[in-house]
Formats: C-alpha cells, sequence, structure tokens
C-alpha cells in the first residue's frame, strides 16, 4: 500500500472510536478509522447493555456495535482494516506502521484502542484456554447447558455474566476475593436474588485441573482453608488491561497500568494526539462514556488542526 496521508486518524473501532468516527465523518473532516479485528471492540463481548440510554428494553452489544458501526458509515465514514504494529508520534507528520509493512501518516490521532479481559495466570488457565476456561460469557455461555460453571471475579462483568450463564448451566458459582462485590448495585441485586447463582466470598482460585478439559478448580480461602470443586467451565472476568502494545508509551506518559493520562478534552501530553474510551487513564469503563470521549476527541482534534494552519 502507498504511503496514505490523513489530516485524522482513528485507532480502533469500538464505541469511543465509532463515535469519533462518525463526528469525524459529519464534520466532513479528512479522517480514516483503522480497525484490527470487528467493528464494535469489547462491547460484543457483552451479552446485554441495559445502561446505554435511548434502548428502553436494552440492546445486545453485537447490536448495539452493529448500529453505531451502521450510522458512522451512514455518513460515509472512512474505515479500513489493518494492524498497527508501532507509531512514531512525535514527528510531523505522525508515522504509523502497519503489519504488512506499509505505513500511514497523519497530523492528528486519537487512539480508541481499549482493553481485553486479565488472565489469573494460574495453572491450568492457559492449556485449557478454549477447552472450559473462557474470557467471555456471551461467546460460550451455550456450551455449559445443564452444566456446573464457575465465575472468577466480583466486578460489574463477572456479576452480569453470572446472571446470563444462569440461562444455560444449571449452577454457576461466583468465586470472589474479597467478601464484597465490586459490581453495582442493580447487578448484585439480581444476582442475590437468582437460585442458580451460589457465592463463595473471600477466596481466590490457585489451579484449574482436568484431564481432556476442565473438571475442577483448586481454591484458597482468605483463612487459609485449601479446597476443591467440580465445574465443567470456568469463567475469568477479573478486569482489563490496556491493548497498548503499539503505543509509544514513555511519550504518551502512560500510568502504572499502561493506561493513557488525558486532560478533559481527552488530550495526551503529545499536542495533537488524544484518547478516548477503555484506553483512557480513568475510572468508569461504559460504553456510555467511551462514547462521549469519542467526540470530545474529535472537537480537540479539529481545535488542534485548525491552530496548526
Ligand atoms: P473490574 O471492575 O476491574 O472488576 C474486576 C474484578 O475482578 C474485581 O472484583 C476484582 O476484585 C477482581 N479481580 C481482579 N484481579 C483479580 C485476581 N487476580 N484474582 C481474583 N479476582 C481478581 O472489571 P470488570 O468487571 O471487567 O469491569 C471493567 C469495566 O467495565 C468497569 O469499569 C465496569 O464498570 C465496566 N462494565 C460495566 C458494565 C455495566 O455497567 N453493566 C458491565 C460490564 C463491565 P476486587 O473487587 O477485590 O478488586
Amino acid at each position: 500500500m502507498a504511503n496514505l496521508h490523513h489530516k485524522l486518524i482513528i485507532l480502533g473501532g469500538g464505541p469511543a472510536g465509532l463515535t469519533a468516527g462518525l463526528y469525524a465523518a459529519r464534520a466532513r473532516m479528512n479522517h480514516l478509522l483503522i480497525e484490527k479485528g470487528a467493528e464494535g471492540g469489547q462491547v460484543l463481548l457483552t451479552d446485554w447493555i441495559d445502561n446505554y440510554p435511548g434502548f428502553p428494553e436494552g440492546i445486545s452489544g453485537f447490536d448495539l456495535a452493529e448500529k453505531m458501526t451502521a450510522q458512522a458509515k451512514r455518513f460515509e465514514l472512512n474505515f479500513m482494516f489493518g494492524n498497527v504494529l508501532s507509531m512514531d508520534i512525535k514527528t510531523k507528520p505522525m508515522r504509523l506502521e502497519l503489519e504488512d509493512n506499509s505505513f500511514l501518516t497523519c497530523d492528528s490521532l486519537i487512539i480508541c484502542t481499549g482493553a481485553h479481559p486479565r488472565s489469573l495466570n494460574i495453572p491450568g488457565e492457559k492449556e485449557f484456554t478454549g477447552k472450559g476456561v473462557s474470557y467471555c460469557a456471551t461467546c460460550d455461555a451455550p456450551f455449559y447447558r445443564n452444566q456446573r460453571v464457575a465465575v472468577i471475579g466480583g466486578g460489574n462483568t463477572a456479576v452480569q455474566e453470572a446472571s446470563h450463564l444462569t440461562k444455560f448451566a444449571d449452577k454457576v458459582i461466583v468465586i470472589h476475593r474479597r467478601d464484597e462485590l465490586r459490581a453495582t448495585k442493580i447487578l448484585q441485586e439480581k444476582a442475590f436474588a437468582n437460585p442458580k447463582i451460589e457465592f463463595v466470598w473471600d477466596t481466590t482460585a490457585t489451579a484449574i485441573t482436568g484431564k481432556d478439559g476442565v473438571e475442577g478448580l483448586e481454591l484458597l480461602h482468605k483463612n487459609g482453608d485449601k479446597s476443591a470443586i467440580q465445574v465443567d467451565g470456568v469463567f475469568v472476568l477479573v478486569g482489563v488491561l490496556p491493548n497498548n502494545e503499539m503505543l509509544p508509551l514513555e511519550d504518551l506518559e502512560a500510568d502504572g497500568g499502561g493506561f493513557i493520562p488525558t486532560d478533559q478534552e481527552t488530550r495526551t501530553v503529545v499536542a495533537g494526539v488524544m484518547a478516548a474510551g477503555d484506553i483512557r487513564s480513568k475510572e468508569v469503563r461504559q460504553v456510555i462514556n467511551a462514547a462521549g470521549e469519542g467526540a470530545t476527541s474529535v472537537r480537540a482534534a479539529e481545535n488542534y488542526l485548525t491552530n496548526l494552519r
């Protein structure tokens, strides 16, 4: 591919990137959105979204991603699939290297690369991934019809997906390392009222066991006791890590977790580079604020480009 220059490149096509793309396309900016996998990002892993305004009955993650994509494309979103491996954001123009050895240049960049599920790093986890260990209940729940599964974690994802799993599994055992959930109250209430969900508190999983697939979990309780339970599947839902391997973290002054700090307007410490959505250093990672930050970031890019002239 020849070297192509754009005034704005948006990296990542999740809710933040698609919203940035929608705003950039509607503003008729010279833009390009680059996505590595499927449009939608992590929202595709979410079974049901009840807290995105405008959908009184809720909406599936897949449908919301599809609608966001269709809406941006209606305004002639300039889109390509590509895998950016590295970038130089200190040069003018900035330069992005792609996997196929081509490169793209731009005057401004919005980083919307999102996040991915964290692993536990315990014995058996890697070995049984895809053979009973899963990081996506929405994707894999139907495999566990009438079976017993464990969910590790106590955040929104773990508690929401535990409820989803009860549509298929006979028993869902939520194992949490503390005696209090991090998940929002309404999700907790729903899970506590579900007779198929059992909670095991103050407990960590130390190993996932089995022969050809998952057969059990070894547990360590806070009082030092150890125990083992029989399960057919283990859903590891213990938070997210940034998709930052292509980013110059030092230039962007990434935080200790590898997320990118910005100001209120989504501007990073590098002029002309914005970050929006789950890759931003922040407390709340919701579709709604990813979308909001996507919109804000385009305004910041427009202001930067205007002053560049
Ligand atoms: P999260 O909020 O960071 O929660 C991670 C959970 O995993 C916590 O309960 C944490 O325990 C536990 N944990 C972390 N590392 C662990 C380890 N090594 N061993 C055992 N447990 C461990 O992550 P999340 O639930 O994936 O949510 C990510 C973001 O998406 C959040 O901002 C969340 O609000 C958002 N989200 C929102 C919704 C919704 O609004 N419906 C749904 C899904 C996700 P501690 O509590 O002890 O730290």
